[in-house]
């Protein structure tokens, strides 16, 4: 991948500090960024967020043990560094801010978009800027050209030629009859099943997750990428193992699976992308697959705030056994459980669900 230059970038991340700057008020004033700024200095996460830095004033207290979420009440809030981002690309951002206990918010910036063209499309500049001391929890507003919003990383010419299939799970009517759950197995399963149906919307899966594979759709075509749908319509008779075949056939690069869950406990929410793990049919696909999946829940997560329940490798799945491209199924949240399933239904919580499918999607690609 291409990179910005050190130069341009700190050029870039000049011009796009003035223009945030009231962004940037607003923020620091709601967070009170200034009066927080003790010389607290803890980090956490997995230790990806850079070294911080020697105090200003004051030596620092002695930090308490903070080894989990559940911090007694009465401690003073987390301070972190902001990690130094600009120059990333988007996936990479989100997973470093994460990381430091930090919430991504990003705006875009179409006059970048010229600049940015053929060039890197990461991160063009943040606020809070690196290196400052912030309450962990502080909301770090990130500059991305327009047409990368989705995503960010890799080249624009890296997208192109690039193709993906997107698969609405499920169909309005499930079909019984039976089909073997990969190339040659005797084992079967039923073609297609009807999915499962909101607790509270009454909404059913398959007509949720067409609306989020339309509004995805949207978003990798605006980047350049060639989308091929298994269905666009809930009236369809498509078995899993046809699903696959399509995709297959369209040579695409990766295969996405639009699903929701559903559990018999009302309090399970949140999201998880399943992935191909390897069996005699998957071995070759297995591995992107796995790093496709990273990326795409990774990137979900940080867009929806969902509850991660992370990357699940199955080999049961006949919609996988039979696919010979690299593939990924997103569960996008729990229908039943009446908040997710008011959420699928949102179209603002439905932007933010195609939002981070296109990003892991195009970081992906961008690899
Ligand atoms: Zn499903």
């Amino acid at each position: 991948m291409k990179r910005t230059s050190r130069t341009e970038r700190t050029q870039r991340s000049r011009s796009q500090r003035a223009r945030l700057a009231a962004i940037a008020l607003a923020v620091v004033g709601v967070l009170g960024i200034a009066g927080t700024a003790t010389a607290l200095l803890l980090t956490q996460g997995d230790g990806q967020a850079e070294a911080p830095i020697a105090p200003l004033e004051q030596p620092a207290p002695t930090p308490p043990p903070v080894t989990t979420a559940s911090a007694e009440a009465t401690a003073p809030p987390e301070t972190v560094e902001v990690p130094d981002v600009v120059g990333r690309s988007l996936a990479e951002a989100e997973v470093v801010l994460e990381a430091a206990g930090l919430v991504v918010k990003l705006t875009e910036d179409p006059s970048a978009l010229a600049d940015a063209v053929g060039d890197a499309r990461g991160v063009l500049a943040q606020e809070p800027a690196a290196m400052q001391l912030v309450p962990a929890g502080t909301a770090i507003m990130l500059v991305v050209p327009a047409e990368a919003g989705a995503g960010g990383g890799p080249a624009a010419g890296a997208l192109e030629g690039a193709v993906v299939c997107i698969d609405p799970g499920h169909q309005a009517r499930g079909d019984s009859r039976q089909e073997p759950v990969g190339p040659g197995a005797s084992e079967t399963k039923p073609r297609v099943t009807g999915g499962t149906t909101g607790v509270t919307t009454r909404v059913p899966e398959y007509e949720v997750v067409l609306q989020i594979s339309m509004n995805l759709k949207e978003r990798l075509e605006a980047a350049g990428i060639t989308v091929v749908m298994t269905r666009d319509t809930n009236d369809v008779s498509i078995s899993n193992a046809e699903r696959a075949q399509m995709a297959n056939a369209a040579g695409a690069d990766l295969f996405v699976r639009v699903h929701a869950d559903g559990s018999t406990d009302a309090n399970r929410a949140g999201i998880s992308t399943l992935y191909p793990g390897a069996n005699r049919w998957t071995g070759p696909i297995a591995p992107p697959s796995e790093r496709a999946a990273r990326l795409v829940q990774d990137a979900l997560v940080a867009s929806t705030g969902a509850t991660d329940l992370g990357i699940k490798p199955r080999t049961d799945i006949a919609g996988f056994n039979w696919a010979t491209v690299p593939s990924v199924l997103v569960e996008c949240g729990f229908m039943t459980n009446p908040v997710e399933d008011r959420l699928l239904s949102s179209p603002h919580y439905q932007d933010k669900l195609a939002e981070g499918m296109a990003a892991g999607i195009i970081a992906y690609l961008g690899e």
